[in-house]
């Protein structure tokens, strides 16, 4: 049977899985890793890093590494990334492509096929693009589904034969809640509702804010003007975010961060729980809002949920459960790990497609409502920009609907079909999807043309319109999608080139520096932290070649420490020191290369 990949690709981490005999396996890295860090960068030489090795990047040069791409998914955002150009689909596809070679690597054969999750509350332009990332790495994307559906997918497994459960799934970037009801075999989502700007990103940066704050009453000095100050922070901050899921307090020292009058500064101070849960607390009761509306959208009330299942990283923080619990009252399910229940619930799904044998059926609703731009008619006359909803928000998909319009005016000479998704009355707060015009109009008087406007929107979430006037024989369709897109084949076999070119490239020289990193354990050190002169490079590098080779271990040690010192220096800016350091290095070596 042919294997097909279940891939979430998240804001913070990615992790693929694969059904194999009749259970899922999620699928480990090189390194025995099951999360991949959702970020992209090329290195000073060219070099293509995605996942561990280019979040080592990123405190080094933020410049040349991307982070939380999906945030930017249905954008026409690009990333220049040391003289490179890419769009925010083709990063996506860059980590897809990492999650298929790794896929490929551990299951020991091609793999062509995958299924993807997006947040629920994901834009149709969102979803395309996420299709078409998978394009790019080679991945026919079979189907697109929700995450919130892929963690009840899981759970299913573990749930009584009947009940009503509330997902709550706040990731890093991305926050959805879906209402299901779980009958025997059968998953239904009832309604969903989110926020594809919220998640564990947010958090970390209201901490970075506090820990800038607090650097500058400390020094007087500004960080947001530092990049490199404020990559490191960001990572202080995620952090401490993570100690404070656990602990009251936490501890925040980093040396090294910024320097004034050729000084070095360090940060050093503790926040507590109590602090970062007033920062995010806002933040959090907006999920409360989405719950309600959620609830409301399935004609539920609390009372009628169950259990509330738990997933994404960011559900460990304390404060979620405690709101979650005064607000609904209800137990929380945390059974299933929050980080890899949404990659499992897509494996699930593959493996349905692929014909495993798994007794599941999954019925999922459209997050949004489908419509398009009609003009009303008020005392005063036109009222313009009207939202005419063909499909509701919350209708089980796959799903057809129709409507028909007619012309407002006489002779008129074209139509315009303009597609919204949301929720506004009038379509100025709602998203634009794209148009269809129909053109080359017969005269005829208002009103007496009819169109009938098709939406057909696919169980991937994806919509399908068709304008069509039998009156005059006229048709029109359209698929929502990307405006920079659909690439015509051609273009994606361009872009695919270019990936693999790039891809491939960055493999041959990995492999070339392979084993100088596994012997250099401190060069870790040395690429989170900053970025040396081609000379201070060279007599890092000769000090790693030799450490292995130095039997007196105390005489190791001091090389080591001599090492890190240097490359702390470095980050000072502090020349003096840093002549003095490199000297010191220099003489050592002069020793002990004798
Ligand atoms: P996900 O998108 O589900 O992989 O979630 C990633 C987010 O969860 C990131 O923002 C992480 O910082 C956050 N996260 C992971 N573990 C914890 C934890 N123990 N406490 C707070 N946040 C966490």
């Amino acid at each position: 049977m042919e294997k097909i990949l279940g891939i979430d690709l998240g804001t913070t981490n990615s992790a693929v899985a694969v059904i194999q005999n009749g259970t899922v396996t999620v699928l480990e890295d090189e390194n025995g890793e099951k999360l991949i860090p959702s970020v992209v960068g090329i290195s000073t030489k060219g070099k293509l890093l995605v996942g561990t090795e280019a979040l080592r990047q990123y405190a080094a040069s933020p410049e040349s590494t991307v982070k939380s791409v999906k945030r930017k998914m249905g954008t026409d955002h690009k990333f220049h990334l040391n003289q490179r150009t890419f769009s925010a689909l083709e990063i996506s596809a860059l980590i897809l492509k990492k999650l298929k070679a790794q896929a490929e690597a551990a299951l020991k054969e091609p793999i062509k096929k995958a299924v993807i999750t997006v947040p629920a509350y994901f834009s149709d332009r969102q979803r395309q693009d996420t299709k078409q990332a998978g394009e790019l790495a080679g991945l026919e994307v079979i189907r697109i589904i929700n995450e919130p559906t892929a963690a009840a997918l899981v759970y299913n497994f573990h749930a009584d034969t009947s009940e009503k459960v509330l997902v709550f799934d706040l990731g890093g970037g991305t926050f959805d809640v879906s209402i299901v009801e779980i009958v025997g075999e059968v998953t239904e989502v009832l309604a969903s509702h989110g926020n594809n700007m919220l998640g564990g990103d947010d958090f970390d940066r209201k901490l970075q804010n506090l820990l800038i704050q607090t650097f500058q009453k400390q020094h007087g000095v500004d960080l947001r003007n530092e990049p490199l100050a404020m990559a490191r922070l960001e990572r202080i901050a995620e952090q401490t975010k993570i100690h404070l899921s656990e602990y009251a307090f936490a501890d925040v020292k980093e040396e090294f961060l910024s320097q004034k009058d050729q000084v070095p500064l360090h940060l050093s101070t503790q926040v507590d729980r109590d602090e970062f849960e007033e920062l995010i607390e806002p933040l959090l009761k907006s999920t409360l809002q989405s719950i309600d509306r959620a609830l409301q959208d399935a004609e539920f009330t609390e009372n009628d949920i169950d259990r509330v299942v738990l997933a994404g990283g960011s559900t460990r923080i304390p404060l979620v459960r405690k709101l979650l619990k005064e607000h609904l009252g209800k137990p929380l399910y945390d059974e299933i790990n929050p980080d890899l229940c949404v990659t499992m619930g897509a494996a699930y799904q593959a493996g349905i497609l692929a014909g495993e044998p798994i007794d599941s059926i999954l019925v999922d609703v459209t997050p949004y409502s489908l419509g398009v731009a009609t003009i009303g008619f008020d005392l005063n006359g036109f009222v313009p920009n009207q939202f005419s909803v063909i499909i509701p928000r919350n209708t089980v998909v796959p799903v057809s609907r129709s409507e028909v319009y007619s012309n407002p005016l006489d002779n008129m000479e074209k139509i315009l079909v303009d597609v919204y998704q949301g929720e506004q009355p009038t379509v100025d707060g709602n998203i634009h999807l794209g148009e269809i015009w129909i053109m080359d109009l017969p005269p005829a008087p208002a009103e007496s043309l009819k169109i009938e406007v098709h939406f057909d929107f696919d169980v991937n979430g994806i919509l399908n319109v068709t304008a069509e006037s039998r009156d005059i024989d006229k048709k029109e369709s359209l698929t929502i999608s990307p405006s920079n897109s659909p690439l015509s084949a051609p273009q994606i076999l361009k872009v695919q080139e270019r990936l693999e070119e790039l891809w491939e490239t960055s493999k041959e020289e990995e492999q070339d520096g392979s084993s100088e990193q596994e012997t250099t354990p401190t060069k870790k050190l040395l690429e989170e932290k900053i970025q040396l002169s081609p000379d201070q490079q060279d007599l890092y590098d000769r000090a790693q070649a030799i450490l292995p080779t130095i039997d007196n271990e105390d005489e190791a040690n001091d090389l080591k420490q001599l090492m890190q010192e240097y490359v702390q220096v470095i980050q000072s800016d502090n020349v003096e020191k840093i002549e003095q350091l490199t000297e010191e290095l220099s003489d050592v070596l002069y020793y002990l290369e004798q």
